[in-house]
Protein backbone atom coordinates (compact mmCIF):
# COMPACT_ATOMS: atom_id res chain seq x y z
CA UNK A 1 0.00 0.00 0.00
CA UNK A 2 2.97 2.35 0.60
CA UNK A 3 4.09 1.55 -2.40
CA UNK A 4 1.01 2.45 -4.02
CA UNK A 5 0.60 5.63 -2.22
CA UNK A 6 3.96 6.72 -4.09
CA UNK A 7 3.09 5.61 -7.42
CA UNK A 8 -0.44 6.95 -7.46
CA UNK A 9 0.98 10.38 -6.17
CA UNK A 10 3.90 10.26 -8.79
CA UNK A 11 1.03 9.60 -11.17
CA UNK A 12 -1.81 11.57 -10.39
CA UNK A 13 -1.66 14.10 -13.12
CA UNK A 14 -1.41 10.90 -15.75
CA UNK A 15 -4.51 10.07 -14.27
CA UNK A 16 -6.16 12.69 -14.28
CA UNK A 17 -5.53 13.29 -17.86
CA UNK A 18 -6.71 9.78 -18.71
CA UNK A 19 -10.22 10.64 -16.81
CA UNK A 20 -10.42 14.29 -18.89
CA UNK A 21 -9.86 12.49 -21.98
CA UNK A 22 -12.12 9.90 -21.38
CA UNK A 23 -15.29 10.97 -18.99
CA UNK A 24 -14.81 14.60 -20.35
CA UNK A 25 -14.02 16.46 -16.73
CA UNK A 26 -11.87 19.22 -16.42
CA UNK A 27 -8.27 19.08 -15.39
CA UNK A 28 -8.86 20.75 -11.94
CA UNK A 29 -11.65 18.10 -11.00
CA UNK A 30 -9.66 15.35 -12.26
CA UNK A 31 -6.87 15.91 -10.28
CA UNK A 32 -9.62 16.65 -6.85
CA UNK A 33 -10.75 13.23 -7.82
CA UNK A 34 -7.52 11.69 -8.06
CA UNK A 35 -6.46 13.53 -3.94
CA UNK A 36 -9.76 12.20 -2.87
CA UNK A 37 -9.28 8.85 -4.00
CA UNK A 38 -5.59 8.64 -2.85
CA UNK A 39 -6.57 9.57 0.85
CA UNK A 40 -8.40 6.05 0.81
CA UNK A 41 -4.84 3.96 -0.25
CA UNK A 42 -3.05 6.61 2.81
CA UNK A 43 -6.13 4.99 5.07
CA UNK A 44 -5.14 2.00 4.28
CA UNK A 45 -1.58 2.02 4.95
CA UNK A 46 -2.79 2.00 8.80
CA UNK A 47 -4.20 -0.95 7.79
CA UNK A 48 -2.58 -3.05 10.75
CA UNK A 49 -3.44 -0.80 13.12
CA UNK A 50 -7.45 -0.71 11.66
CA UNK A 51 -7.62 -4.81 11.90
CA UNK A 52 -6.57 -5.24 15.97
CA UNK A 53 -8.95 -7.05 17.59
CA UNK A 54 -9.89 -6.87 21.06
CA UNK A 55 -8.40 -8.51 24.08
CA UNK A 56 -10.03 -9.99 27.36
CA UNK A 57 -7.66 -11.62 29.73
CA UNK A 58 -8.96 -13.88 32.32
CA UNK A 59 -12.52 -13.71 31.35
CA UNK A 60 -13.07 -16.99 33.32
CA UNK A 61 -10.52 -18.83 35.63
CA UNK A 62 -7.29 -19.14 33.32
CA UNK A 63 -9.66 -18.44 30.27
CA UNK A 64 -9.08 -15.76 28.03
CA UNK A 65 -11.19 -14.01 25.08
CA UNK A 66 -9.73 -12.44 22.00
CA UNK A 67 -11.48 -11.60 18.38
CA UNK A 68 -9.76 -11.11 15.44
CA UNK A 69 -10.45 -9.84 11.81
CA UNK A 70 -9.82 -12.24 8.42
CA UNK A 71 -9.87 -11.36 4.99
CA UNK A 72 -13.50 -12.94 3.24
CA UNK A 73 -11.45 -14.36 0.20
CA UNK A 74 -12.21 -13.33 -3.31
CA UNK A 75 -14.47 -9.68 -3.12
CA UNK A 76 -15.47 -7.39 -5.90
CA UNK A 77 -16.63 -3.80 -6.55
CA UNK A 78 -18.88 -2.52 -9.38
CA UNK A 79 -17.90 1.20 -10.33
CA UNK A 80 -19.63 3.99 -11.85
CA UNK A 81 -19.14 5.99 -14.92
CA UNK A 82 -18.88 9.66 -13.10
CA UNK A 83 -15.77 9.05 -10.44
CA UNK A 84 -13.30 6.31 -12.65
CA UNK A 85 -10.40 6.33 -10.06
CA UNK A 86 -12.00 7.53 -7.15
CA UNK A 87 -14.56 5.09 -6.17
CA UNK A 88 -12.35 2.04 -7.39
CA UNK A 89 -10.04 3.10 -4.82
CA UNK A 90 -12.66 3.55 -2.42
CA UNK A 91 -13.09 -0.12 -2.59
CA UNK A 92 -10.15 -1.62 -3.36
CA UNK A 93 -7.71 -0.04 -0.59
CA UNK A 94 -9.47 -1.81 2.33
CA UNK A 95 -10.40 -4.27 0.51
CA UNK A 96 -6.83 -5.75 -0.45
CA UNK A 97 -5.09 -3.89 2.23
CA UNK A 98 -6.85 -6.03 4.61
CA UNK A 99 -6.01 -9.49 2.63
CA UNK A 100 -8.46 -10.08 0.00
CA UNK A 101 -8.53 -10.63 -3.41
CA UNK A 102 -10.23 -8.07 -5.84
CA UNK A 103 -12.24 -8.09 -8.93
CA UNK A 104 -13.16 -4.60 -10.70
CA UNK A 105 -15.85 -4.54 -12.60
CA UNK A 106 -15.58 -0.38 -14.05
CA UNK A 107 -17.86 1.47 -15.79
CA UNK A 108 -18.34 0.54 -19.20
CA UNK A 109 -18.52 4.38 -20.14
CA UNK A 110 -14.70 4.76 -19.27
CA UNK A 111 -12.74 1.93 -18.07
CA UNK A 112 -9.25 3.29 -18.26
CA UNK A 113 -8.86 4.27 -15.06
CA UNK A 114 -8.85 1.12 -13.19
CA UNK A 115 -6.46 -0.07 -16.11
CA UNK A 116 -3.73 2.02 -15.16
CA UNK A 117 -4.45 1.50 -11.61
CA UNK A 118 -4.30 -2.32 -12.20
CA UNK A 119 -0.88 -1.33 -13.78
CA UNK A 120 0.32 0.10 -10.76
CA UNK A 121 -0.39 -2.02 -8.39
CA UNK A 122 1.65 -4.86 -10.49
CA UNK A 123 4.25 -2.13 -10.48
CA UNK A 124 3.66 -1.87 -6.39
CA UNK A 125 4.18 -5.50 -6.12
CA UNK A 126 1.24 -7.15 -5.80
CA UNK A 127 0.78 -10.75 -6.75
CA UNK A 128 -0.53 -11.82 -10.12
CA UNK A 129 -4.23 -12.15 -9.56
CA UNK A 130 -4.66 -10.56 -6.40
CA UNK A 131 -6.39 -7.32 -8.46
CA UNK A 132 -7.86 -8.13 -11.61
CA UNK A 133 -10.36 -6.00 -13.99
CA UNK A 134 -12.93 -7.46 -15.51
CA UNK A 135 -14.79 -5.25 -18.22
CA UNK A 136 -18.45 -5.50 -19.29
CA UNK A 137 -21.63 -4.27 -18.55
CA UNK A 138 -24.76 -5.87 -17.22
CA UNK A 139 -23.64 -9.37 -18.41
CA UNK A 140 -19.75 -9.22 -16.58
CA UNK A 141 -22.54 -7.76 -13.32
CA UNK A 142 -24.68 -10.89 -13.22
CA UNK A 143 -21.61 -13.35 -13.54
CA UNK A 144 -20.07 -11.78 -10.43
CA UNK A 145 -23.36 -11.66 -8.80
CA UNK A 146 -23.65 -15.70 -9.54
CA UNK A 147 -20.37 -17.13 -8.94
CA UNK A 148 -20.00 -19.03 -5.86
CA UNK A 149 -16.35 -18.21 -4.80
CA UNK A 150 -17.80 -14.48 -4.68
CA UNK A 151 -17.93 -13.45 -1.04
CA UNK A 152 -18.96 -9.91 -1.05
CA UNK A 153 -19.87 -7.26 -3.92
CA UNK A 154 -19.43 -3.39 -3.36
CA UNK A 155 -22.04 -1.30 -5.57
CA UNK A 156 -21.94 2.16 -6.25
CA UNK A 157 -24.29 3.35 -9.04
CA UNK A 158 -28.07 4.61 -9.68
CA UNK A 159 -30.30 3.15 -7.17
CA UNK A 160 -32.44 1.00 -9.29
CA UNK A 161 -29.33 -1.01 -10.36
CA UNK A 162 -28.51 -0.68 -6.33
CA UNK A 163 -31.47 -2.05 -5.37
CA UNK A 164 -30.94 -4.87 -7.95
CA UNK A 165 -27.27 -5.58 -6.91
CA UNK A 166 -28.24 -5.65 -2.90
CA UNK A 167 -31.34 -8.02 -3.89
CA UNK A 168 -29.79 -10.46 -6.25
CA UNK A 169 -25.87 -10.58 -4.28
CA UNK A 170 -27.72 -11.37 -0.84
CA UNK A 171 -29.83 -13.79 -2.70
CA UNK A 172 -26.90 -15.92 -3.50
CA UNK A 173 -25.56 -15.78 0.14
CA UNK A 174 -22.93 -12.96 -0.63
CA UNK A 175 -22.54 -9.87 1.45
CA UNK A 176 -23.41 -6.72 -0.14
CA UNK A 177 -23.12 -2.99 0.25
CA UNK A 178 -24.75 -1.07 -3.04
CA UNK A 179 -24.92 2.95 -2.76
CA UNK A 180 -27.46 4.42 -5.01
CA UNK A 181 -28.36 7.51 -6.38
CA UNK A 182 -29.57 11.04 -4.69
CA UNK A 183 -31.32 14.23 -4.70
CA UNK A 184 -29.51 16.23 -2.18
CA UNK A 185 -31.13 19.81 -0.97
CA UNK A 186 -29.26 22.16 0.86
CA UNK A 187 -31.52 24.61 2.80
CA UNK A 188 -31.28 28.33 3.39
CA UNK A 189 -31.80 29.99 6.41
CA UNK A 190 -32.20 34.21 6.47
CA UNK A 191 -29.19 34.45 8.52
CA UNK A 192 -26.99 33.02 6.48
CA UNK A 193 -24.61 34.47 4.17
CA UNK A 194 -26.15 35.41 0.84
CA UNK A 195 -22.88 35.05 -0.95
CA UNK A 196 -21.55 32.46 0.72
CA UNK A 197 -24.56 30.17 0.12
CA UNK A 198 -24.80 31.49 -3.86
CA UNK A 199 -21.21 30.66 -3.95
CA UNK A 200 -21.51 27.17 -2.44
CA UNK A 201 -24.83 26.40 -4.33
CA UNK A 202 -23.35 27.32 -7.83
CA UNK A 203 -20.06 25.12 -7.42
CA UNK A 204 -22.13 21.73 -5.72
CA UNK A 205 -24.89 22.43 -8.41
CA UNK A 206 -22.59 22.35 -11.25
CA UNK A 207 -19.25 21.09 -10.95
CA UNK A 208 -18.22 17.68 -12.30
CA UNK A 209 -21.36 19.30 -14.69
CA UNK A 210 -23.66 18.13 -11.91
CA UNK A 211 -22.42 14.28 -12.31
CA UNK A 212 -22.00 13.89 -8.59
CA UNK A 213 -24.03 12.01 -6.41
CA UNK A 214 -23.25 14.56 -3.96
CA UNK A 215 -24.00 17.27 -5.92
CA UNK A 216 -26.56 19.87 -4.40
CA UNK A 217 -29.60 19.18 -6.54
CA UNK A 218 -32.54 21.87 -4.58
CA UNK A 219 -31.96 25.01 -2.94
CA UNK A 220 -34.43 25.12 -0.36
CA UNK A 221 -34.87 29.08 0.43
CA UNK A 222 -36.89 30.51 3.09
CA UNK A 223 -39.58 33.50 1.28
CA UNK A 224 -38.00 36.45 3.08
CA UNK A 225 -34.46 35.64 1.19
CA UNK A 226 -35.61 33.48 -1.62
CA UNK A 227 -35.90 36.36 -4.40
CA UNK A 228 -32.07 37.78 -3.03
CA UNK A 229 -30.46 34.26 -3.41
CA UNK A 230 -32.23 33.37 -6.93
CA UNK A 231 -30.74 36.69 -7.61
CA UNK A 232 -27.03 35.75 -6.67
CA UNK A 233 -27.23 32.61 -8.16
CA UNK A 234 -28.69 33.45 -11.67
CA UNK A 235 -25.33 36.69 -11.26
CA UNK A 236 -23.14 34.09 -10.65
CA UNK A 237 -23.94 31.58 -13.79
CA UNK A 238 -22.78 33.57 -17.22
CA UNK A 239 -18.80 33.48 -15.83
CA UNK A 240 -18.94 29.80 -15.62
CA UNK A 241 -16.81 28.39 -18.58
CA UNK A 242 -18.17 25.28 -20.55
CA UNK A 243 -16.16 23.46 -22.87
CA UNK A 244 -13.64 20.13 -23.66
CA UNK A 245 -11.50 19.51 -21.10
CA UNK A 246 -8.45 20.07 -23.16
CA UNK A 247 -8.62 23.72 -22.85
CA UNK A 248 -7.51 24.73 -19.15
CA UNK A 249 -9.45 28.16 -18.87
CA UNK A 250 -12.94 25.62 -18.99
CA UNK A 251 -14.70 25.09 -15.51
CA UNK A 252 -17.37 22.54 -16.98
CA UNK A 253 -16.93 19.80 -19.25
CA UNK A 254 -19.80 17.93 -21.13
CA UNK A 255 -21.99 15.14 -20.03
CA UNK A 256 -20.69 11.20 -20.06
CA UNK A 257 -23.15 10.54 -23.49
CA UNK A 258 -25.50 12.28 -25.90
CA UNK A 259 -28.15 9.99 -24.31
CA UNK A 260 -27.85 11.62 -21.33
CA UNK A 261 -27.22 15.05 -22.32
CA UNK A 262 -30.81 14.87 -24.45
CA UNK A 263 -32.18 13.54 -20.39
CA UNK A 264 -31.17 16.40 -18.66
CA UNK A 265 -32.17 18.67 -21.70
CA UNK A 266 -35.61 17.01 -21.26
CA UNK A 267 -36.27 17.99 -17.79
CA UNK A 268 -34.93 21.52 -18.05
CA UNK A 269 -37.69 21.98 -21.29
CA UNK A 270 -40.17 20.49 -19.49
CA UNK A 271 -40.10 22.63 -16.17
CA UNK A 272 -42.33 25.33 -17.56
CA UNK A 273 -45.10 22.72 -18.60
CA UNK A 274 -44.43 21.39 -14.85
CA UNK A 275 -45.45 24.88 -13.36
CA UNK A 276 -42.06 25.47 -12.10
CA UNK A 277 -39.87 29.18 -13.59
CA UNK A 278 -37.13 28.34 -15.97
CA UNK A 279 -34.74 31.42 -14.96
CA UNK A 280 -31.56 30.35 -17.06
CA UNK A 281 -31.85 27.89 -19.54
CA UNK A 282 -28.86 26.02 -19.99
CA UNK A 283 -30.15 24.10 -23.36
CA UNK A 284 -28.92 27.70 -24.94
CA UNK A 285 -25.45 28.60 -27.03
CA UNK A 286 -24.27 24.99 -25.18
CA UNK A 287 -20.64 24.61 -27.23
CA UNK A 288 -20.75 22.16 -30.52
CA UNK A 289 -18.85 18.96 -30.70
CA UNK A 290 -19.58 17.14 -27.83
CA UNK A 291 -22.27 16.61 -24.90
CA UNK A 292 -22.59 19.84 -23.58
CA UNK A 293 -25.31 21.88 -21.49
CA UNK A 294 -24.81 25.24 -20.18
CA UNK A 295 -25.96 25.58 -16.44
CA UNK A 296 -29.55 25.51 -15.77
CA UNK A 297 -31.79 27.52 -12.92
CA UNK A 298 -35.59 26.67 -12.20
CA UNK A 299 -37.23 28.68 -9.56
CA UNK A 300 -40.21 27.51 -7.81
CA UNK A 301 -39.86 23.79 -8.40
CA UNK A 302 -42.27 21.17 -6.29
CA UNK A 303 -42.83 17.98 -5.20
CA UNK A 304 -44.96 15.95 -7.91
CA UNK A 305 -43.05 18.19 -10.42
CA UNK A 306 -40.20 15.96 -12.22
CA UNK A 307 -37.74 17.96 -12.12
CA UNK A 308 -38.11 18.46 -8.36
CA UNK A 309 -38.98 14.73 -7.67
CA UNK A 310 -36.46 12.78 -9.69
CA UNK A 311 -32.25 12.42 -9.86
CA UNK A 312 -31.33 14.45 -13.03
CA UNK A 313 -27.82 14.35 -12.57
CA UNK A 314 -26.35 17.17 -14.45
CA UNK A 315 -25.85 20.83 -14.63
CA UNK A 316 -29.27 22.11 -13.11
CA UNK A 317 -30.19 23.39 -9.97
CA UNK A 318 -33.95 23.78 -9.40
CA UNK A 319 -35.25 26.38 -6.07
CA UNK A 320 -38.15 25.60 -4.00
CA UNK A 321 -39.64 28.44 -1.83
CA UNK A 322 -40.67 27.40 1.66
CA UNK A 323 -42.36 29.08 4.85
CA UNK A 324 -40.06 27.89 6.87
CA UNK A 325 -37.01 25.95 8.73
CA UNK A 326 -40.04 22.99 9.57
CA UNK A 327 -41.26 22.74 5.53
CA UNK A 328 -37.46 22.25 4.70
CA UNK A 329 -36.72 19.84 7.04
CA UNK A 330 -39.84 18.11 5.99
CA UNK A 331 -39.57 18.10 2.34
CA UNK A 332 -35.60 16.88 3.05
CA UNK A 333 -37.19 14.02 5.10
CA UNK A 334 -39.78 12.99 2.53
CA UNK A 335 -37.52 12.76 -0.28
CA UNK A 336 -36.81 9.18 -0.95
CA UNK A 337 -33.38 9.89 -1.12
CA UNK A 338 -31.05 10.45 1.72
CA UNK A 339 -26.98 11.00 0.80
CA UNK A 340 -26.15 14.33 1.60
CA UNK A 341 -27.87 17.49 2.24
CA UNK A 342 -26.57 21.22 3.88
CA UNK A 343 -28.00 24.21 6.03
CA UNK A 344 -26.41 27.37 5.58
CA UNK A 345 -27.24 29.59 8.59
CA UNK A 346 -25.45 31.54 11.35
CA UNK A 347 -27.46 29.86 13.89
CA UNK A 348 -25.55 27.24 15.33
CA UNK A 349 -28.40 25.86 17.63
CA UNK A 350 -30.77 25.65 14.65
CA UNK A 351 -27.72 23.51 12.64
CA UNK A 352 -27.48 21.21 15.49
CA UNK A 353 -30.97 20.58 15.57
CA UNK A 354 -30.73 19.89 12.03
CA UNK A 355 -28.26 17.31 12.31
CA UNK A 356 -30.07 15.64 14.99
CA UNK A 357 -33.15 15.55 12.91
CA UNK A 358 -32.31 15.19 9.23
CA UNK A 359 -32.90 12.02 7.64
CA UNK A 360 -29.66 12.01 5.60
CA UNK A 361 -26.28 10.15 5.88
CA UNK A 362 -23.91 13.10 5.10
CA UNK A 363 -24.56 16.82 6.83
CA UNK A 364 -22.61 19.90 5.60
CA UNK A 365 -22.97 22.45 8.26
CA UNK A 366 -22.25 25.95 5.46
CA UNK A 367 -20.42 23.17 4.02
CA UNK A 368 -22.18 22.15 0.46
CA UNK A 369 -20.14 19.05 -0.40
CA UNK A 370 -19.82 17.12 2.68
CA UNK A 371 -18.23 14.03 1.25
CA UNK A 372 -16.51 12.70 4.33
CA UNK A 373 -12.72 12.42 4.61
CA UNK A 374 -10.74 8.88 4.41
CA UNK A 375 -11.46 8.32 8.17
CA UNK A 376 -15.19 8.70 8.57
CA UNK A 377 -17.20 6.21 6.21
CA UNK A 378 -19.29 7.53 2.95
CA UNK A 379 -22.94 6.73 2.59
CA UNK A 380 -26.16 7.24 2.47
CA UNK A 381 -29.76 6.85 4.03
CA UNK A 382 -32.97 5.61 2.40
CA UNK A 383 -32.99 4.73 -1.06
CA UNK A 384 -29.13 5.93 -1.56
CA UNK A 385 -27.73 2.73 0.20
CA UNK A 386 -28.60 -0.69 0.47
CA UNK A 387 -26.83 -2.98 3.01
CA UNK A 388 -25.69 -1.97 6.79
CA UNK A 389 -22.30 -0.93 6.28
CA UNK A 390 -21.29 2.64 4.39
CA UNK A 391 -18.23 2.75 1.86
CA UNK A 392 -14.67 2.98 3.25
CA UNK A 393 -13.00 4.24 6.22
CA UNK A 394 -14.17 1.99 9.32
CA UNK A 395 -17.00 0.84 7.83
CA UNK A 396 -15.21 -0.31 4.90
CA UNK A 397 -12.33 -2.42 7.36
CA UNK A 398 -15.22 -4.15 8.72
CA UNK A 399 -16.88 -4.95 5.31
CA UNK A 400 -13.80 -6.64 3.84
CA UNK A 401 -13.41 -8.51 6.79
CA UNK A 402 -15.08 -11.01 9.61
CA UNK A 403 -14.28 -11.48 13.51
CA UNK A 404 -13.40 -14.45 14.61
CA UNK A 405 -13.70 -15.27 18.45
CA UNK A 406 -11.41 -17.22 20.34
CA UNK A 407 -11.73 -18.36 24.03
CA UNK A 408 -8.40 -19.99 25.20
CA UNK A 409 -7.40 -21.56 27.89
CA UNK A 410 -4.11 -23.43 28.67
CA UNK A 411 -2.64 -26.18 30.84
CA UNK A 412 -1.40 -25.07 33.91
CA UNK A 413 1.93 -25.91 34.18
CA UNK A 414 2.00 -27.09 37.37
CA UNK A 415 -1.06 -29.54 37.02
CA UNK A 416 0.69 -31.08 34.38
CA UNK A 417 3.87 -33.06 33.54
CA UNK A 418 3.70 -31.64 29.65
CA UNK A 419 4.70 -28.03 29.77
CA UNK A 420 2.07 -26.12 27.18
CA UNK A 421 2.52 -23.14 28.85
CA UNK A 422 3.78 -19.66 27.41
CA UNK A 423 7.75 -19.58 27.60
CA UNK A 424 7.86 -17.64 30.75
CA UNK A 425 11.40 -15.96 32.87
CA UNK A 426 12.52 -18.48 35.64
P1 LIG B 1 -25.40 2.80 -13.25
O1 LIG B 1 -26.23 2.26 -12.16
O2 LIG B 1 -26.00 2.90 -14.61
O3 LIG B 1 -24.08 1.88 -13.46
C1 LIG B 1 -23.26 1.53 -12.34
C2 LIG B 1 -22.63 0.17 -12.64
O4 LIG B 1 -23.67 -0.80 -12.78
C3 LIG B 1 -21.80 0.14 -13.91
O5 LIG B 1 -20.61 -0.59 -13.67
C4 LIG B 1 -22.71 -0.59 -14.92
O6 LIG B 1 -21.98 -1.35 -15.84
C5 LIG B 1 -23.55 -1.49 -14.03
N1 LIG B 1 -24.90 -1.69 -14.56
C6 LIG B 1 -25.64 -0.81 -15.28
N2 LIG B 1 -26.84 -1.34 -15.60
C7 LIG B 1 -26.86 -2.59 -15.08
C8 LIG B 1 -27.83 -3.63 -15.06
N3 LIG B 1 -29.02 -3.49 -15.65
N4 LIG B 1 -27.53 -4.77 -14.42
C9 LIG B 1 -26.33 -4.92 -13.82
N5 LIG B 1 -25.37 -3.97 -13.80
C10 LIG B 1 -25.63 -2.81 -14.41
O7 LIG B 1 -24.83 4.21 -12.77
P2 LIG B 1 -23.97 5.26 -13.59
O8 LIG B 1 -24.86 5.88 -14.62
O9 LIG B 1 -22.67 4.68 -14.03
O10 LIG B 1 -23.64 6.33 -12.44
C11 LIG B 1 -24.52 7.36 -12.08
C12 LIG B 1 -25.34 6.98 -10.86
O11 LIG B 1 -24.48 6.58 -9.80
C13 LIG B 1 -26.16 8.14 -10.33
O12 LIG B 1 -27.43 7.67 -9.98
C14 LIG B 1 -25.37 8.57 -9.09
O13 LIG B 1 -26.14 9.21 -8.11
C15 LIG B 1 -24.85 7.28 -8.61
N6 LIG B 1 -23.69 7.45 -7.76
C16 LIG B 1 -23.84 7.24 -6.44
C17 LIG B 1 -22.77 7.41 -5.59
C18 LIG B 1 -22.92 7.18 -4.12
O14 LIG B 1 -21.90 7.16 -3.46
N7 LIG B 1 -24.10 7.04 -3.58
C19 LIG B 1 -21.52 7.80 -6.11
C20 LIG B 1 -21.40 7.99 -7.47
C21 LIG B 1 -22.49 7.80 -8.30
Amino acid sequence: MFHMRELISANRKEIASLLSAEHGKVLSDALGEVARGLENVEFACGVANLMKGGYSEQASTGVDVYSIKQPLGVVAGITPFNFPAMVPMWMFANALACGNTFILKPSEKDPSASMFLAELLKQAGLPDGCFNVVNGDKEAVDRILDHPDIAAVSFVGSTPIAKYIYETGTRNGKRVQALGGAKNHMLVLPDADLDMAADAAVSAAYGSAGERCMAISVVLAIDSVADALVDKIRARIPAIKVGPASEPDNEMGPLITGEHRDKVAGYVGGAEAEGATLVVDGRTDAPGGGFFLKPSLIDNAKPGMRCYDEEIFGPVLTVTRISDYDEGLRLINDNQYGNGTAIFTRDGGVARQFEFDVQVGMVGVNVPVPVPVSYYSFGGWKASLFGDQHMYGPDGINFFTRTKVVTSRWPDPRTSSVDLGFPQNR
